[in-house]
């Protein structure tokens, strides 16, 4: 048998609790429901475990949950007989924060950017019990009456855990020697049943095992022999009641049992389907992106049900990746108990599962558009990215995803779906514009738009990371083509307008063919070609990708992921109805060539490329301002 020893906690453990301590003052009676939450789980796993392994229990099981107060010694001690842990698992799960993102996390809470809401995102768990109490015990048995591990610590540095049987065999209990708060706190008595009671009816009411207090029947001057068990939750299956008779407080209160988030959800979709796979779920979108939503370990996934059993948590198989921001439970009749996680992937039922909820998630999202604008734009802000990752992967069946895009645009302050778009197109307009950059502002005053604008045609900017992939797969809505005022066959001319213009390049190009052979001179190294363009109509010169070649902005984020950027010249066009280039026309050959390096680096500029030599750049820029008021 291992003796008492002393451990620290790793650093961040650490960190956290001292968060926990001195800094979260609000939501402090949020802990029980978090240590029921967890007691909950623990009886759910085993129950799931013990399908398969029958040794695991004797039998009859009771299951139940235990609350017991002390109002004299003011302790609180929460008790399950649920799976229990080993003491590896103690020291991995209590000791040791394997959540992701807690550096992330910690970071952001230095810098002063998290604020309390952020804590409750990223979820405290067994943590806030430190939040009431300065010393917090717990015992736990995997099972077998010589087992057990004691964890005892106050919160500061170091817990101590010994082997120490546990009388009442498997489970958990939790002791919490509860913190005494200066009255002004306004902190309920958390030794005081009725306190308790309320708070069991307001976060977990819904918890499927009994959670029992004693509670004294009749005077309290009798003695105790007249207690008697309390059960103090309903235990009813929330997504089995009807829709009708749920409050929207019953749905958040849930949603934060499910996400451990403090926040309410955005929006809740009850959902029961029939047919040919009957299952009923309860999907929530957050309010708020969570602060660690990007990153690549994070969870993501449904709670699964089958009959009432909770069978796995953050089941991903059940949901596209790109809807990974919906959170909820799924509970079904038609599914096996005997699940495994690689049963699941291939299950024909979880298919059929998994598309139901996809249309129906894509169904709800579009009908927030149509009747809640303002609650469909936020969510939109949030994960309106991820959305746009379905574009990518939906194989071809992404027409319902189309109609929830959702774009900044040049002529409308607001964001603007594309059915609106082609609503407000001008007659003759014969494409949906587009134009991808790094910024909106970039996109906005890049010289591509210049024809465009002029022709009064309205412009979708795209600025995502993702965008460039998007507008790859994005090629047609209702009929009419997407096009890119960046690609090389953008034709906004009519007939006639396209006779004027050629005739009129064929005088600008007998006229500026010296020009233009010295330009090419010049850069040979840098562009493909030197063409006459009818694409701009204020700026002198931009760069356009020749048809196969990647754009700008698929050049950058090749780049920016470490990836070779294949060496593909651009075409560099000139518009030669500029003044600039009459003047260069009569400038001898070396001021030919400076300003020809000039302009390359002020089309380089305006894309939001990068140009080799910054300093350069801005050096010949003095030069010329000094020779111009010379
Ligand atoms: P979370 O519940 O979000 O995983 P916690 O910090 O609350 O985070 O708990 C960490 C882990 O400790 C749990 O995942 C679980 O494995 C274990 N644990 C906590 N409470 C209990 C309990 N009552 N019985 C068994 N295991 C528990």
């Amino acid at each position: 048998m291992m003796t008492k020893i002393q451990k620290t906690f790793q650093a961040e453990t650490q960190e956290l609790l001292d968060l926990m301590i001195h800094s979260l003052y609000s939501h402090r009676e949020i802990f029980l429901r978090e240590l029921l939450s967890n007691a909950s789980d623990a009886i759910e796993k085993l129950k799931f475990e013990s399908l398969t392994d029958s040794s695991l229990i004797q039998g009859g099981e009771n299951y139940e949950i235990r609350l017991s107060p002390n109002a004299e010694a003011r302790t609180l001690t929460i008790s399950d007989n649920g799976i229990g842990m080993s003491y590896e698992e103690v020291v991995q799960n209590i000791g040791t924060i394997a959540r992701s993102g807690t550096k992330a996390f910690l970071k952001l809470k230095q810098e002063n950017k998290a604020s309390t809401d952020l804590i409750g995102q990223f979820g405290v768990g067994f943590y806030s019990a430190f939040m009431v109490a300065d010393r917090v015990t717990l015992h736990t048995s995997k099972g077998g009456v010589h087992q057990g591990v004691l964890w005892e610590s106050d919160g500061s540095g170091s817990y101590s855990i010994e082997e120490t049987p546990r009388v009442q065999g498997r489970g958990t209990t939790i002791t919490l020697h509860l913190k005494k708060f200066e009255d002004e706190e306004g902190v309920s008595d958390f030794s005081d049943p009725w306190v308790l009671k309320s708070l069991v009816k307001k976060y977990s009411d819904f918890i499927s095992t009994p959670i029992q207090m004693k509670s004294k029947k009749g005077k309290p001057t009798e003695d105790s022999s007249a207690e008697e068990d309390e059960t103090l939750n309903s235990q009813k299956a929330l997504w089995l009641r009807s829709p009708s008779d749920l409050t929207p407080q019953e749905y958040s209160d849930f949603y934060k049992h499910v996400t451990h988030d403090w926040a309410d959800p955005a929006k809740t979709i009850h959902y029961k389907a029939e047919g040919s796979i009957e299952f009923v779920s309860i999907l929530y979108i957050p309010s708020q992106k969570p602060f660690d939503y990007d990153f690549k370990d994070r969870k993501s996934g449904l709670n699964l049900y089958v009959k009432r059993v909770f069978i796995q948590g953050d089941c991903e198989e059940l949901l596209p990746p790109y809807l990974r921001f919906v959170r909820g439970i799924v509970d079904s009749d038609d599914l096996s108990l005997n699940v495994s996680r690689e049963i699941l992937q291939k299950d024909r039922q979880i298919i059929r599962i998994h598309k139901a909820l996809t249309n129906k998630i894509l169904s709800s999202l579009k009908e927030i558009l149509d009747t809640d604008r303002v609650s469909y734009e936020k969510i939109w802000l949030n994960f309106g990215q991820t959305l746009k990752e379905g574009v990518l992967s939906e194989s071809g069946g992404y027409s319902k995803l189309q109609e929830l895009l959702l774009f900044r645009s040049t002529t409308s302050e607001n964001l603007t779906t594309l059915g609106e778009y082609v609503h407000r197109m001008k007659p003759g307009q014969k494409a949906i514009y587009l134009m991808t950059g790094e910024t909106l502002q970039q996109a906005q005053n890049s010289p591509y738009l210049e024809k465009v604008r002029s022709k009064g045609f309205e412009v979708l900017l795209m600025t995502d990371k993702v965008d460039g992939w998007v507008v790859s797969r994005l090629t047609e809505y209702e009929k009419l083509p997407l096009q890119s005022v960046l690609s090389e066959s953008l034709d906004l001319n009519t007939d006639e307008e396209k006779k004027a213009e050629e005739d009129q390049l064929k005088v600008f190009e007998v006229k500026l063919k010296p020009l233009v052979d010295s330009m090419k001179n010049t850069l040979k190294d840098q562009v493909q070609d030197i063409r006459l363009s009818t694409r701009l109509t204020d700026s002198p010169v931009c760069l356009v990708s020749s048809g196969e070649g990647a754009t700008a902005q698929m050049e950058r984020i090749l780049k920016s992921m470490g990836q070779a950027v294949p060496q593909n010249k651009r075409i560099f066009e000139i518009n030669p109805s500029h003044p600039v280039f009459e003047a260069m026309l009569e400038a001898p050959k070396s001021k030919q060539e400076e300003f020809s390096e000039l302009l390359y680096q002020q089309a380089l500029l305006n894309e939001g490329s990068a140009i080799d030599d910054l300093v350069k750049y801005s050096k010949k820029i003095t030069s010329l301002m000094i020779d111009s008021l010379k």
